[in-house]
């Protein structure tokens, strides 16, 4: 190239470093380097770069930046380095090899040639690039130190070199340690070799995240019985962007592939260079056919969601078998989300059953809805593992187990009673912390000393225990009281809710019913199962589910006050006469589940009538495992009619309006602090 056209070139980037503001950045970032004691080899500047500015500005320059990085940066150092000479911004600074600039980008052009698809191969070879991708964190390690620069001197006494600022050395993209610090390296002027003045050293953070397509999780979590495969990428994380992305979490991330060579091998990562949350978009709208049903049943506030669960999943069980197992199903789906303060809000379920296959297909069918729904498999880790980094760092890397894959959605157990006593141990502190640590050993992973680091966990957890293995079922001690299998009482309360999925009918109906409905479904595919009744596609209930999670509710004070005065009144019956604690968690519980009641009713404002189904969910779980209490509630209350029509469903508004007047009355009865708000009907 001229040097006519590097002077223009140069001239173009002072321009854009004037525009953007730049260049007051970079006075600003010099002040933090006033300090004359401190002395160091090399002096980082991160540089904003708006691509189409640039391109605006110079389509040569745009040209560089976004096709030729190493050469646009190596612009940027040298304007950056007259800049801070001319304007005596730091006095320390000698020459421009100690001005290691990084350029940040603000984004890519949006064509296809700048997006890097995680799921196709082969993977971009050629010129490094900056690329945009999106992925899934499936494993990270911890931050380890590596050198962002070093200065050398020529040992031969007379050189010009043996002092002052000539042989620096500075990571670039894609460069392991041994290409920035070495000891064979020689002198450009005598040749004689050089030797590091390690006192000069300047570190910098990093940390290797490795990324794999999203679908990817379909395979990994057994949902797809398919022979692809998928390679997760590896990410170097350097310095400000250390710990900004988390296990189990979605992210665009724009980075530029390098090869590492590593003798004997060339690996190939990318180096990051932004790192964005994502978070995919969620349909606005529900079908036509559930907003037809929302208008047909807007006359009750609980006839919306029967429908909703009575229709569900019947490709693995016929309608009316287990409406309350599936309206609780769809309630946690609704329910488990990060909030934009990133609060999450989650919903357990253990389920008590004789009948582990319909259960099991159920539950399976139903992760199918989130696109965060991962089923635990035994050969696979719950929490998380360690293996040792392969990309030099030697450190430990940890990757995702099941539930931290399962981050923002559903971690499927399955049968409690698959499960070994330390894994049920394990899955209790959990549920109680709501954390996993993971020991590292500093001797195995290269370090000192040895660390914990925790993980929050942010998955609803689904599980059931079986009760038709157990021989001579013994009787219930309490009346109403479920056995619970391998399952301990305590690990049952951390559960939050448990249901009990038993035929009352008897196995024989219950058999025949779900041979009828399979044969059903074998011949007429494309008709409805029964002639009078709705249908929803799966494709319906992900947009409703998925429509439903976006909304924000309110809790009127008619729910308030029926969610806090049967706390207290439960509390105090069950105090006195079974000698439990109910927590303050169980207001959560019941909050959360009127919440998601709500929304599955699409809408916005929490009504008492929510509170009354939050209640009998909760005060049927607890009778389960602690047995009946005041407050008498028939164990079928959720669901007591067929209801193949509109018959069955005007009769359910009956009882529950019923139930909502039982429960007034027990509130009035046992919690008398409670009654001067609750005004009764
Ligand atoms: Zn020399």
């Amino acid at each position: 190239m001229k040097m006519a056209d590097i002077l223009s070139l140069k001239e173009s980037v002072l321009v854009y470093l004037d525009r953007s503001g730049g260049l007051q950045k970079l006075a600003e970032d010099c002040k933090t380097f006033s300090d004359p004691q401190q002395v160091e080899a090399v002096y980082r500047f991160c540089i904003s770069v708006n691509p189409s500015d640039v391109i605006e500005l110079d389509p040569v320059l745009g040209d560089y930046v976004l096709h030729d990085p190493l050469r646009a940066t190596a612009l940027f150092q040298s304007v950056c380095f007259l800049a801070i000479k001319t304007l005596s911004l730091v006095e320390k600074i000698h020459t421009q090899s100690q001005v290691n600039v990084n350029l940040k980008f603000t984004h890519l052009p949006p064509f296809p040639e700048y997006t890097l698809d995680l799921s196709s191969f082969p993977r971009v070879y050629g010129p490094m690039r900056p690329v945009f991708m999106e992925g899934l964190v499936i494993a990270m390690t911890r931050v380890t130190k590596y050198t962002q620069g070093a200065r050398f001197l020529c040992i031969n006494d007379d050189c010009p070199c043996s002092t002052g600022f000539h042989h620096i050395r500075v990571h670039a993209p894609g460069a392991t340690e041994s290409a920035t610090v070495r000891n064979d390296f020689s002198c450009m002027i005598c040749s004689s070799q050089l030797k590091e003045d390690v006192k000069f050293r300047v570190l910098g953070d990093k940390q290797l995240v490795e990324l794999i397509h999203v679908k990817a999780l379909d395979v990994l979590t057994g949902h797809q019985q398919s022979s692809l495969q998928y390679q997760s990428v590896t990410l170097f994380l350097r310095d400000e962007l250390c710990n900004s992305m988390r296990i189990g979490q979605l992210y665009r991330v724009l980075g530029i592939p390098a090869h590492v060579h590593q003798w004997p091998n060339i690996t190939w990562s990318i180096e990051a260079n932004r790192v964005q949350l994502w978070e995919p978009e969620h349909p606005q709208e529900v079908s036509a056919s559930f907003q037809e049903l929302l208008k047909a049943t807007a006359t009750s506030p609980w006839r919306f969601a029967t429908v909703v669960a009575h229709y569900f999943g019947l490709d693995v069980a016929p309608p009316g078998l287990y409406n309350t197992l599936k309206l609780v199903l769809l309630l946690s789906l609704v329910l488990t989300r990060a909030d934009a303060e990133d609060t999450f809000h989650n919903l357990d379920l253990l389920v008590v059953t004789t009948d582990t296959l319909i259960l099991d297909r159920l539950m399976a069918y139903s992760l199918t809805l989130v696109c965060r729904g991962v089923r635990h498999q035994a050969s696979r880790e719950m929490f998380a593992s360690l293996s040792r980094d392969e990309h030099g760092a030697g450190t430990a890397n940890i990757h995702a187990g099941s539930a931290l894959l399962a981050t923002g959605g559903i971690c499927m157990l399955g049968d409690l009673g698959c499960y070994r006593k330390d894994k049920l141990d394990a899955i209790q502190s959990v549920l109680e912390s709501r954390t996993v640590s993971v020991f590292i050993p500093g001797k195995k992973y290269g370090e000192d000393a040895d660390q914990q680091v925790s993980f929050p966990i942010q998955c609803s957890f689904w599980a059931f225990t079986d009760l038709s293995q157990r021989s001579g079922r013994a009787e219930y001690a309490t009346l109403g009281t479920a056995e619970m299998g391998p399952v301990s009482t305590q690990l049952a309360d951390d559960f939050g809710l448990v249901i009990q999925c038993r035929d009352i009918v008897g196995e024989q109906a219950l058999l025949h019913a779900q041979a009828v409905h399979t044969l059903q479904q074998a011949v007429q595919s494309e008709e409805p199962v029964c002639p009078s009744c709705w249908k929803f596609s799966t494709q319906d209930y992900k947009e409703l589910i998925a429509h439903a999670q976006s909304l924000q509710v309110e809790l009127s004070r008619g729910a308030e006050k029926i969610i806090h005065g049967y706390y207290l009144a439960s509390r105090r019956v069950r105090t006195q006469n079974q000698g439990i604690k109910m927590s303050v968690a169980s207001v959560k519980l019941l909050i959360s589940l009127a919440e998601a009641h709500c929304k599955l009713c699409l809408r916005t404002r929490v009504l008492e009538e929510d509170a009354v189904i939050a209640v009998l969910l909760c005060e049927n779980s607890v009778t389960l495992k602690h047995g009946a209490s005041a407050l008498v509630i028939p164990p079928d209350t959720m669901f007591p009619h067929d209801l193949g029509d509109v018959d069955g469903l005007q009769e359910r508004d009956v009882t529950l309006d019923k139930l909502h007047q039982d429960i007034l009355h027990f509130i009035y009865a046992y919690a008398p602090g409670a009654d001067t708000y609750i005004t009764e009907e």
